[in-house]
């Protein structure tokens, strides 16, 4: 049982480590931006919405972002719990997230920090080349993170409910650590 949240700005390796983690805590792995480009690629009605902000490195509205995750948070394959990545990324998410939780009976364990410079996110994403990662558009998304969604540290941090990891380190390092943060946290 794991009820996490993957947080930390473009680049940090979020999707990564979610993927690693997703398997040793054998919980499914959320990702509000995979959701987002399946729906664009498959140009859904989600999709056709969303696809400007996602080229534009800005943030998908939040009441349609809430949407897509309460529908996912109640899927069978969630009973274990979760593993979010990407979401919460603003603060009327995480309370959005908080009444949903509370509404379907559920906590969450731990938030899950990675902290990485700016220089080396720049760096990183830059070598990415994902279809949102050229230039001026990663150099919205990190001015975004820093405006709209960082306040979160703050907000998780009051509630002693965050742990930060050093992401600029080998990924399988930031996977041990934080495996090893976890360990405090986690029950069983
Ligand atoms: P990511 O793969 O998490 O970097 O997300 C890619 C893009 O999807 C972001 O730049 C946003 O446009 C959109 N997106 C993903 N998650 C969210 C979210 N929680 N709130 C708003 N927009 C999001």
């Amino acid at each position: 049982m794991a009820s996490l949240i993957i947080f930390g700005p473009p680049g940090a390796g979020k999707g990564t480590q979610a993927v690693e983690l997703s398997t040793r805590f054998a919980v499914p792995h959320i990702s509000t931006g995979d959701l987002f480009r399946t729906a664009v690629a498959e140009q859904t009605a989600l999709g056709v919405k969303a696809q400007d902000y996602l080229d534009r490195g800005e943030l998908v509205p939040d009441d349609l972002v809430i949407d897509l995750i309460r529908e996912r948070l109640v899927q069978p394959d969630t009973q274990p719990g979760w593993l979010l990545d990407g979401f919460p990324r603003t603060v009327p998410q995480a309370h959005a997230l908080d009444e949903l939780l509370t509404s379907i009976d559920r906590g969450l364990d731990r938030v899950i920090n990675l902290v990485v410079p700016d220089e080396m996110l720049l760096e990183r994403l830059l070598g990415r080349g994902r279809k949102d990662d050229s230039e001026a558009v990663i150099c919205r998304r990190l001015q975004v993170y820093h405006d709209q969604t960082a306040p979160l540290i703050r907000f998780y941090g009051d509630r002693h409910q965050l742990t930060d990891i050093d992401g600029s380190a080998a990924v399988e390092d930031v996977t041990e650590a934080i495996q090893a943060a976890l360990d405090n946290f986690l029950p069983g």
